[in-house]
């Protein structure tokens, strides 16, 4: 049975990686999908044609997760578009791996609106247009609970910021009978941390399972989230990580 029939989803940043294999398999579950993407127009738009191979109806809209009215235009997009909205994956993130010192005002300002900004921007609107059985499930990192080597300040700075916000928002629409819930991946190939770069196997040896995941096992647990089968657990985060953090 598909677990998500009539619902609609939208996921931030769903052009490439983890956000596009977590669109295909909402879609796959029977929801239809709107993606944002910041700049890779035909990867997106190749994004909605794999989507409606699916048999579901798809959209992709151009929108900076840093720009908060953008973000909001196009949530509102998509409920209007497809009549309602069931599910928020707050997917698109600044992966800035810097030394302290070379940090400058700016990249502080850009990782913080897009990775911490962005999913609290996102949440108060799309939680504008759910009812009852809402999903809002949001990516964090595993590295927000273990900072293996320098550089990760600022990013795991902003991944452990959702862990709050996941809290505050999950009782605050809990009595709507909306679920919030936060995933951090373990290393998982894609654009942003390929399996075969330079780090990769130091990486994978500090996960239990030894190995990177693939874009879908992130997705899986997303889509039990998303489902009925997901309805009793909210304000949580899940490791999905091999054992990074254990
Ligand atoms: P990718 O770099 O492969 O993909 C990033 C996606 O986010 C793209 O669709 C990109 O759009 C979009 N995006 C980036 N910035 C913005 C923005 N400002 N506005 C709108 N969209 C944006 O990343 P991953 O798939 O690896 O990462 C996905 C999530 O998983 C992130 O939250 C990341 O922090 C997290 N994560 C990833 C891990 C990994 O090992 N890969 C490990 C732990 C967490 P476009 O194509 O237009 O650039």
């Amino acid at each position: 049975m598909k677990r998500c029939e009539g619902n609609v989803a939208v996921i931030t940043g769903g052009s490439r990686g983890i956000g596009a294999a977590v669109a295909l398999r909402l879609a796959e579950e029977g929801a239809d999908i709107v993606i944002t993407y910041e700049s890779s127009a035909e990867r997106a738009a190749d994004m909605v044609e794999q989507i409606k191979a699916r048999g579901r109806r798809a959209l992709a809209v151009q929108a900076d997760s840093a720009v908060p009215e953008a973000l909001t235009a196009a949530v509102d997009e998509a409920a209007a578009t497809f009549g309602r909205l069931d599910i928020l994956v707050n997917n698109a993130a600044v992966f800035l791996v810097s030394p302290l010192d070379d940090l400058s005002p700016s990249d502080i300002d850009r990782t913080l609106a897009v990775n911490v900004r962005a999913p609290l921007v996102a949440s108060q609107a799309a939680a504008r247009h759910m009812g009852r059985g809402g999903r809002i499930i949001s990516i964090g990192s595993n590295v927000a609970d273990r900072a293996p080597f320098p550089g990760l300040a600022l990013y795991s700075m902003s991944k452990t910021a959702l862990v709050g916000m996941t809290k505050g928002l999950a009782r605050e629409l809990g009595p709507r009978g909306i679920t919030v819930n936060l995933v951090h991946p373990g290393p998982t190939d894609t654009d942003a941390n390929p399996a075969d770069g330079p780090n990769a196997e130091t990486i994978a040896g500090l996960t239990a399972l030894g190995r990177y995941a693939e874009s879908t096992e992130i997705a899986a647990t997303i889509a039990h989230l998303a489902s009925e089968d997901g309805r009793y657990i909210t304000g949580a985060s899940l490791h999905v990580d091999g054992g990074f953090t254990v």
